[in-house]
This record gives structure tokens, C-alpha cells and sequence, in this order.
């Protein structure tokens, strides 16, 4: 297919001008002020172009309890998710739809699902999320999470004696799992792309990180984790090793410009410094840091050290929601109040960028997406600007960033492909998955996690809470 859009609204170096953008197949293949016209014609006008942004990371099943836990620090958090996860391949494929439905209608065209696999289901649990972002046409980069470390074993000990009890699967089984999903599903020519997620160094063992690293660097593959989210996970760190979690990654060889790291809110100096000389990037969720206590990542001193930054929704569950120009208002101006220099500070401009090249970066693909450029995938998104959210007429960017846009996205296309047309998904039957998410979920509000009560006392004695 082909499209021209005719006379939409760009940023410039001076401010905005006025383009034709053509785009053949998969490309973007010409742009200019004024464009013989090909292929469909799209009414640009009074509407604002930008490249698609990277829901860098996020956890597609986790949208079945958004709203719904406890106001609770991570580590007890994720007990509660876990006493209570979806357990059929079908909620996995609605909620991956419903994830991709989100991040698209707030600017997104790759999503990263660190995505939560169900026991003993876990190839079927791939496949789902597969077929969810196959027929929906967002770009996906399924990054299963693995762990050989059970629960418990993500609390710091504070020195007294932890019997943990095994892993529901080997470290060897695990392996074998990513091996196959590499083979069966790890198309990028089609949208989908397999990354290599270990959830982190609190619940992997030694041995499972080096396999992981193997597989990366045998298939060219990117790595991807949560990395020194929790205060509790700096300590564990410190006992685990006897260093900074950053310290032992890049002693074993896990970062580099293809590792992407989700959350980074406990880090030093001397982290953030191993960080830029590694050229790893840093994938900043706002919303899920405050709504889990976890901390503000130190985002102004990456961005000062030469750091690439991205963001994530993180799951609908510690968020609860999937909108990423939320993510991105909160994720820049949350900063302010960490540094009085207004200098640092990040402009709705350095935001947008952060948001669509920084995760292209993040993913290794800054070559091919992430910006309005003439060879590269055409992943864009028209923003409309006379939605009633985006008036009256201001700066585009800054309204899009510091307003509180309301349906805002027109039009999208990803690898060339038109997803979002006058507003509405065009691949699936919203419709239908509203009324199959209705049908699947039912009205609830306290529960009890069995796994919180039985973990609760020792977090609270060790981090130092009155118990
Ligand atoms: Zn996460």
C-alpha cells in the first residue's frame, strides 16, 4: 500500500512547517512541502505528525487486576499479582489486544511486553500475546519473563537464615523455553521480535543470566530487565554480591547498547556512569514508581551523563492504565522538583524525542523508527488539533505533552500498515473485545493474598517497618 499525507503540521528546528509525507510499503519514502500525490491521500491539515513512540515496557496481564491491588510496596505487590494471575491463554491474548488498544490510541506503535507466562502453558502463553499483536498490527517485542528464584527470594534477608523453596521451573527448562520461542516466533520482518528478559537480578541465578547472555549475543537478540527498582532490591544486591547490581551486570557482561533496563530508581554515581559507558539505556515508568512507593529514578542525571532514556507504562496493574502520553507527561515533569536548576529540566520537545527515539535506541532499531526520516519504517501517528483536549491553538507539542489530550490520535500506521483511522482501531472489532473483557472480568474489590500474609512480617522487620 501506499499514502501521501498532504500538508500536515512538523516540528522544525524554527518551530513547525508544513509537509507532504509519502510513504511505499513499509518506508517512508519522500517528504517534502508539496508532494505529487500517490496511493491513498490522507488530509494532513490542521493535524500534527510525529514518529511513533515505544511503550518501552509494560506487562500485558496485568490488565485483568488494574485498579484492583492494594496499595503496597513491589515486593508484596507482585506476591498479591501473583496469587491472582490469569491463568488461560485467552485472557493472555485479550489483554495483549487491550494493552496494544491503549498504547496505540496514545501515540505508541511498539509496545515491549515483559509478558507474564502462565505455568506449564507458558509456549501457548507466548503464542497468544503473538497472535494478539499479529492481528492488532502494533509492533511487538515479546520479551517473556523468566526467573529460576521463587518469590521470597526478593526480600533481602538483613542477615538472618531464609530457606526459599525451589523455582516452579529449572534454570536448564527455562533456557530451553527461550531457545524455542527464538526459533517459533522471533520474526522482526513481520513485527515480532523476541527479547531476552530475565525479570532481574533479585529472582536469577548466575547461571540462568550467562545463558541468557548466550542466547542474546548467538541470535543478535536484545536483553531487557527490571533493574534496581526497590530500595529492598539495592540491598539484596549488596548481599547477593557483595556490590551494586550495575557493578555485577557489567562484570558479567550483560549491558550494552542492546540491553534495555526498566526502572533504575536506585542508582549512584558510579552506576550511572557504567550505564553511559556502556551505552545502555534506561527505561523511565513514572506512574508505577509512585503507585508502588518505589522512588524517582534519577532521570536528570542520566540525561546529563549521556544516558539514553525511554518510558514505559509498566504493567496496568502498578499504573493502572496504558497511556502513554500520560507516562510521558508525568515521566518529565515529575523532575522538576529534583533539581532547582530549570536548565535541566526536559521540554515537551525533548520528551516527544525520548518517547519515539529514545525507545527506538532502547530496542537497537534508532537506524530504522523513531523519526520523521525518509528511509526509515514508516511508524507515525497524526495527531488531531482541533480535538476540543488539544485547543486553542498553542504549541502542538507542548499541548500534546502538558495537556491532557482526549482522543486525540487520527491516524497511525505501523511498518507502513494504516492501524488507526479518524480515530478508531482499524484491524479488530473494538467492540468485541469490550464486550469479550466485560464477559471475562467481573466486579471485586478486597482480596486476600495468602502469599502477602505469609511474607508480610519478615519485609516489614527487615525494612525496618514497626511490625
Ligand atoms: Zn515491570
Amino acid at each position: 500500500m501506499s499514502y501521501t499525507i498532504q500538508g500536515a503540521l512538523m516540528a522544525s528546528d524554527l518551530g513547525y512547517e508544513t509537509v507532504d509525507l509519502q510513504i511505499v510499503s513499509d518506508r517512508i519514502t519522500a517528504m517534502a512541502p508539496s508532494l505529487s500525490p500517490i496511493g491513498t491521500i490522507i488530509n494532513g491539515q490542521n493535524k500534527l505528525l510525529l514518529p511513533g513512540f515505544v511503550n518501552a515496557h509494560t506487562h500485558s496481564p496485568e490488565m485483568w487486576q488494574r485498579g484492583l491491588i492494594s496499595p503496597l510496596p513491589l515486593e508484596l505487590w507482585l506476591a498479591e499479582l501473583y496469587d491472582f494471575i490469569p491463568l488461560e491463554p485467552e485472557q493472555i491474548y485479550l489483554s495483549a489486544l487491550h494493552t496494544a488498544v491503549e498504547t496505540l490510541l496514545s501515540g505508541g506503535t511498539s509496545v515491549v511486553d515483559h509478558l507474564i507466562l502462565i505455568p506449564g502453558r507458558e509456549e501457548e502463553s507466548i503464542a497468544a500475546a503473538v497472535r494478539a499483536y499479529q492481528e492488532i498490527g502494533i509492533r511487538a517485542f515479546i520479551a517473556p519473563l523468566i526467573q529460576d528464584e521463587s518469590l521470597p527470594a526478593s526480600i533481602p534477608s538483613g542477615g538472618t537464615e531464609q530457606q526459599h523453596d525451589p523455582y516452579l521451573r529449572s534454570t536448564a527448562t527455562t533456557l530451553d523455553l527461550l531457545q524455542d520461542t527464538v526459533e517459533k516466533f522471533h520474526r522482526p520482518e513481520a513485527g515480532i521480535s523476541v527479547v531476552i528478559a530475565p525479570t532481574g537480578v533479585q529472582l536469577c541465578s548466575d547461571a540462568l543470566l550467562a545463558g541468557c547472555i548466550e542466547l542474546s549475543d548467538r541470535h543478535q537478540l536484545c536483553l531487557h530487565m527490571h533493574l534496581l527498582e526497590t530500595h529492598a532490591q539495592q540491598r539484596l544486591a549488596q548481599e547477593k554480591y557483595g556490590c551494586s547490581a550495575v557493578t555485577y551486570l557489567k562484570q558479567i557482561g550483560f549491558l550494552g547498547s542492546r540491553t534495555s533496563l526498566a526502572h533504575c530508581v536506585w542508582l549512584d554515581e558510579s552506576d550511572i556512569a557504567i550505564l553511559a559507558e556502556t551505552q545502555s539505556t534506561v527505561v523511565h515508568n513514572p506512574l508505577s514508581n509512585l503507585r508502588l512507593g518505589s522512588g524517582i529514578a534519577p532521570i536528570l542525571k542520566y540525561r546529563q551523563a549521556g544516558v539514553n532514556v525511554s518510558f514505559g507504562c509498566d504493567g496496568a496493574a502498578s499504573n493502572d492504565s496504558q497511556d502513554l502520553l500520560e507516562a510521558i507527561k508525568i515521566g518529565s515533569t515529575l523532575h522538576n522538583v529534583t533539581d532547582t536548576d530549570y536548565r535541566h529540566w526536559i521540554s515537551p520537545r525533548e520528551a516527544i524525542a525520548m518517547a519515539a527515539l529514545g525507545g527506538a535506541q532502547g530496542l537497537n532499531l534508532a537506524d530504522e523508527m523513531g523519526t520523521l526520516t525518509v528511509g526509515k519504517k514508516a511508524d507515525l501517528v497524526l495527531y488531531d488539533l482541533t480535538n476540543l483536549s488539544l485547543l486553542p491553538r498553542t504549541d502542538p507539542i507542548g499541548l500534546l505533552v502538558l495537556g491532557r489530550p482526549t482522543r486525540a490520535v487520527h491516524s497511525a500506521w505501523v511498518n507502513g500498515k494504516q492501524v488507526i483511522t479518524e480515530g478508531k482501531v482499524a484491524t479488530i472489532d473494538t467492540d468485541q473485545l469490550r464486550q469479550a473483557l466485560f464477559t471475562h472480568s467481573h466486579w471485586q474489590s478486597q482480596r486476600a493474598s495468602q502469599t502477602v500474609q505469609t511474607l508480610e512480617r519478615h519485609y516489614r522487620e527487615v525494612m525496618g517497618l514497626s511490625v
